[in-house]
């Protein structure tokens, strides 16, 4: 695995027409991120903080996490870090919340679970807040909240973050030189309010996993409904365009977090709607910029422009078919 990493390590992502994609990568543990200098790739896009909280016993006090992001900030060196907020609850059950968690939910997915399990338990974000602000004294940090469905939920996280920044700078501490915040696009309410939010932000990191699974009302996690519904359909498609469309003219970054943008078919269909920006899994890192390299912006987009005013159209069979005949 290391040496088909080291192989693809040093190709640069630009299109054949010249443009760069930050391709990234997705994360969630220490180790992980000897990948980043493995693969060549631009940063963590995404780093999935609940990881230690899965597999700790009790919940994780400050000190720890604060030990995971500092080194994790260390292990990244000059490359950005996303660390994404707790997004625990729905299948991502730990032992110590499970109790409160069954009570209430019988549609987990749809239940008490990432920010909405965070901002009720205030003290857990608080903590989870003051770990990241500290360990990233003195850089940049960037931090995304996951599942926003309205606004108010993502200042309501943010103003966690700001009290404790406050607090930090009260008690003479080191903090990071700037905050990006962003927000994870993964319930489809929240595209409807796009306008309001992207004054508030930084970045938005679309999870293609929940996104389509809401917008399908299909299960993720059930293989029953794995035929049901293709990322590639006409549908996702035209919805994930209209977001880009949206923050155009706005100096917001908009990006796809979700397991999709590893795939090749799925990657070429992103880039022809406009995303630039990809966090995917380690292993795809170096295919995915290879496949950069074969692509003219202009043509892919005119294709999917043409392929997306068409909702009888097969878009899997159609890319594949225009990826073949570029050799790509
Ligand atoms: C997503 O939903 O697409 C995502 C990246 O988050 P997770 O898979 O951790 O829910
Ligand atoms: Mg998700």
């Amino acid at each position: 695995k290391q040496a088909a990493y080291a192989k693809l390590r040093d190709v640069e992502p630009f299109t054949r027409c010249g443009t760069r994609i930050q391709v990234m990568m997705n994360a969630g543990l220490r180790d992980d991120i000897s990948a980043l200098a493995l693969t060549g790739a631009d940063g963590v896009g995404l780093f999935r903080t609940e990881f230690q909280f899965l597999v700790s016993a009790t919940l994780p006090q400050r000190e720890r996490q604060l030990k995971l992001y500092r080194d994790v900030l260390d292990a990244a060196g000059d490359k950005p870090v996303v660390f994404r907020t707790v997004d625990i609850g729905g299948d991502k059950a730990v032992p110590y919340l499970a109790s409160e968690i069954a009570r209430n939910d019988e549609n987990p997915a749809m239940g008490w679970r990432a920010l909405r399990l965070a901002l009720t338990r205030e003290g857990l974000m608080k903590a989870q807040a003051r770990s990241l602000l500290e360990a990233a004294a003195g850089r940049s940090l960037h931090v995304m909240f996951p599942m926003v469905s309205e606004v108010w939920e993502f200042d309501a996280a943010k103003q966690v973050f700001e009290e404790q920044l406050a607090f930090l700078r009260a008690k003479k501490k080191m903090v990071p030189e700037q905050v990006h915040y962003g927000a994870m696009l993964e319930v489809p309410a929240l595209a409807e309010v796009l306008d309001l939010l992207l004054p508030r932000l930084s970045f938005i990191s679309v999870g293609t996993n929940d996104l389509t699974q809401f917008l399908f009302a299909a299960d993720r996690a059930n293989p029953a409904l794995a035929q049901r519904y293709d990322w590639l359909s006409v549908a996702i498609m035209r919805f994930m365009r209209r977001l880009v469309q949206a923050t155009v003219g706005s100096n917001v970054e908009i990006g796809v977090c979700g397991e999709m943008g590893g795939r090749r078919l799925e990657a070429l269909a992103l880039l022809g709607i406009g995303f630039r920006r990809l966090s995917i899994t380690p292993a795809a890192v170096g295919p995915i910029k290879e496949l950069v390299r074969k692509v003219d912006l202009a043509e892919i987009e005119a294709a999917m422009t043409g392929w997306l005013s068409d909702p009888s159209v097969n878009l899997r069979d159609e890319l594949s078919q225009w990826a073949s005949d570029r050799e790509i």
